[in-house]
């Protein structure tokens, strides 16, 4: 069968002294895919994408491109684009001399950069901005002429590291929403570090969880948020109702419950909250529940509910419906799909 992955890392570790910032790290990326990596401060994507580009070296581990062992390659031989968190544009070169830097460097020819200077600016949305210098520009349009610049020479894969950190969050959604036109209009692959996990869910094709320097799971976004493989990604993605599994009788604060999969072999079960609510007659699954407190949203209300076990809980109630927000005080019994759940 041929390997369809264009980057493949082996066992990735690197050592910075007796840290370790990473720790046997095996990924595939293939062509095309927008990963996604994302962890918390210190998790150590910037490391991992440092690596992948070639910037630096790792203590152990071997990264391949396209089956062929790079993990010697330097990152001019890489050749792989790189998108900086601080842009990192030269001051004192304009807009077009910016982008065309990377192609002088490579030689081509003048008009033949012309050319290409011209597409990248179109591309990006600067056209008229081509003589203006980096300080002239705004954040937003800073960061589109990195962008230009790192893609200008078409490289195979383009590297980006919080690219958007210093936008305010409007600009950071129309970059957002730039970034992912780019991607699938060019069909390169993007490797993003972040660490913002709606960026995260919103724009990659596959995201890589790190945690301490391992990776904690690799998938599609709907499949490390709906199925994530520890409680780590678990609450890291999202907010998540976690209860304890009673060991007698498999049932959750001493009600029996249908559990998902063979209740001896784990002992918490999670629910996301947008996947329960007040229980009706008729639902399988009834928990009995005190509600704590209401938190008003506009759309809906945050209701916070403790078990019988003494667990919190978080659901959203739909304000306005003929179904009242219940009192804090009030005693209920919560339900959800039993295939909206899993095990932790
Ligand atoms: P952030 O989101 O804050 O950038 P990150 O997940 O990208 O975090 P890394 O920058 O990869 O994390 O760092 C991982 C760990 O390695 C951190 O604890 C950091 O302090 C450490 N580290 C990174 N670079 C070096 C270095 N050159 N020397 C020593 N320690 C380092």
């Amino acid at each position: 069968m041929v390997d369809a992955a264009q980057i493949e890392a082996r066992s990735i570790g690197k050592k910075y002294g007796n840290f370790s910032a990473l720790r046997d790290v095996s990924l595939t990326i293939s062509q095309g895919e927008f990963l996604s990596l994302l962890g918390p401060s210190g998790s150590g994507k910037t490391t991992f994408l440092t690596l992948l580009g070639g910037y630096d070296a790792s203590t152990s581990g071997q990264f391949l491109f396209e089956g062929q062992d790079m993990t010697k390659w330097p990152a001019k031989q890489r050749g792989f684009g790189m998108v900086f968190q601080g842009f990192a544009l030269f001051p004192h070169l304009t807009v077009a001399e910016n982008i065309a830097f990377p192609l002088k460097v490579q030689k081509r020819s003048k008009a033949a950069i012309a050319d290409r200077v011209a597409q990248m600016v179109e591309m990006v949305g600067l056209s008229g901005h081509e003589g203006k210098k980096p300080r002239a520009l705004s954040g937003g349009q800073q960061q589109r002429v990195a962008l230009a610049r790192a893609l200008a020479y078409e490289p195979k894969v383009l590297l980006l590291d919080e690219p958007f950190s210093a936008l305010d969050k409007n600009l950071r959604g129309q970059m957002q929403e730039e970034l992912r036109r780019l991607h699938r209009d060019l069909g390169t692959t993007f490797v993003f570090v972040t660490h913002d996990q709606e960026e995260a869910l919103a724009l990659s094709t596959h995201i890589a969880i790190f945690n301490h320097g391992e990776l904690q799971q690799i998938d599609t976004p709907d499949a490390v948020y709906e199925r994530p493989s520890n409680r780590f990604t678990a609450e890291f993605l999202g907010d998540i109702n976690i209860l304890s599994v009673d060991a007698s009788d498999h049932g959750i604060a001493g009600t029996p419950l249908d559990l998902p999969m063979n209740a001896a072999s784990f002992r918490h079960v999670a629910i996301r909250p947008e996947h329960m609510r007040l229980a009706g007659v008729g639902d399988a699954i009834q928990l009995p529940a005190t509600v704590r407190d209401r938190v008003y949203l506009g759309a809906t209300s945050r209701l916070l509910l403790e078990t019988q076990a003494g667990e919190e809980l978080m659901i959203y109630h739909a304000n306005g419906t003929s179904l009242p927000v219940p009192d804090p005080g009030t005693q209920l019994h919560v339900t959800w799909a039993k295939q909206d759940s899993f095990a932790l």
